[in-house]
């Protein structure tokens, strides 16, 4: 709170943007879609009711910026599996509920596993130093905002009893990969500024100079959303790909170089599944081989789960909201079967999925 905040949150200052937008958007005369990757700027959306500034032929959506969403369910399977196993499994809050094949980590709990729900990498290092004749696999989720403490703990020489299961992810593919997707129509995207405070903005450089789309990095108050969707819209009136940063006051080129060398050191990236959109190239952090003593994957023999899934976790359709091409209102459960308390799939358990934002301002927010 206080004047700092306030200073982002100017009325005035937010409808002279809106303004702007408005002429904008008569000038370019055709509808356009931008597209952000960040749970963050969902909620600040949600919360300011930025869409209802937005002329209607210009829409924000939500794209796959939700890590705990993107988690696949054969990774919560293996996190289940470990913690069946007799393994403590740490991991973030918003983590916990997410269902897997069979299963969540919270389930597992209540059938007696070991698992806990910490803040940080390095509060489950705490938990396996202060349990030494215990295994403490932390199963580790999130972008670079999480994976650079992830790599920091590792590279810190930490127990032999401390393990990573990691399914961190890299967003760039994946915003390659709905970008190509031909039932989608994305024409910018309105990139997250927190990752890109460790990334820093220069990594989206590829990106356009392949994709010829505008890319702003946007920040999280009201105002930076506003800032980078009149930027955005500048770029399509010119008819322009292009970069830009919206949020100098945190970002900068080059990021967090430090950080950038740590996720380096310790991860390579590899093929995988995010859960519900596709298969994408070079999107999941696993652990180099130089730290397979501190892999959970090295480590043990992970047996996957066996059983059938829940019949209605066949009906989510949080891989299409995350590709931008469905919304919430467009599931049959939301709402219904599917509510925050009781949650089918991962966009209703995160405060970042799309779903669970919605269904806390009663619809399109
Ligand atoms: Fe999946 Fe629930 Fe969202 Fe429907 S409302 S898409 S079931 S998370």
């Amino acid at each position: 709170g206080g004047a700092a905040d306030l200073q982002f949150r100017d009325p005035e200052v937010a409808d002279e943007l809106a303004d702007d937008i408005a002429a904008q958007m008569e000038r370019i005369d055709e509808p356009v879609e931008i597209m952000h990757v960040c749970g963050s700027h969902e909620q600040v959306i949600a919360k300011f009711g930025l869409r209802s500034m937005l002329p209607d032929a210009l829409s924000v959506t939500m794209g796959p910026g939700c890590p705990v969403c993107v988690t696949n369910m054969p990774e919560v399977d293996e996190a289940v599996a470990l913690a069946e196993a007799g393994k403590t499994v740490a991991t973030y809050g918003d983590m916990f509920r997410v269902p897997g094949t069979v299963k969540s980590l919270a389930d597992a709990k209540a059938e007696g596993a070991s698992v806990e729900v910490v803040y940080s990498a390095s509060e489950a290092v705490e938990l396996a130093e202060t349990n030494p004749d215990e295994d403490v696999v932390f199963f580790a989720t999130g972008f670079e905002t999480t994976a650079a403490p992830t790599a920091a703990v590792l590279q810190a020489d930490p127990p032999e009893n401390f393990s990573v299961l990691s399914a961190h992810k890299y967003v760039p593919p994946a915003m390659e990969v709905v970008a190509e997707m031909p039932e989608t129509d994305v024409d910018a995207f309105l990139a997250a500024g927190h990752a890109a405070t460790i990334t820093g903005y220069g990594l989206f450089e590829e990106f356009v100079d392949e994709y010829d789309l505008p890319v702003v990095v946007g920040g999280f108050e009201p105002l930076d959303v506003l800032y980078g969707v009149r930027r955005i819209l500048e770029f399509i009136e010119a008819g322009e790909g292009g970069l830009d940063n919206a949020y100098p006051r945190c970002v900068s080129r080059e990021g967090n170089e430090a950080a950038m060398a740590a996720i380096d050191d310790v991860f390579t990236l590899t093929s995988g599944e995010w859960r519900g959109i596709a298969e994408i190239p070079d999107a999941n952090f696993v652990l180099r081989e130089a730290y397979a003593d501190h892999s959970a994957r090295a480590q043990f023999d992970i047996d996957a789960v066996d059983g059938a899934g829940d019949p209605l976790t066949e009906q989510c359709i949080c891989g299409d909201i995350m590709a931008g091409t469905a919304s919430p209102e467009g599931c049959e459960l939301f709402g219904e079967e599917c509510t925050p308390s009781n949650p089918v799939g991962a966009c209703m358990v995160s405060d970042e999925g799309t779903c669970k934002i919605w269904h806390e301002y009663g619809g399109e927010p």
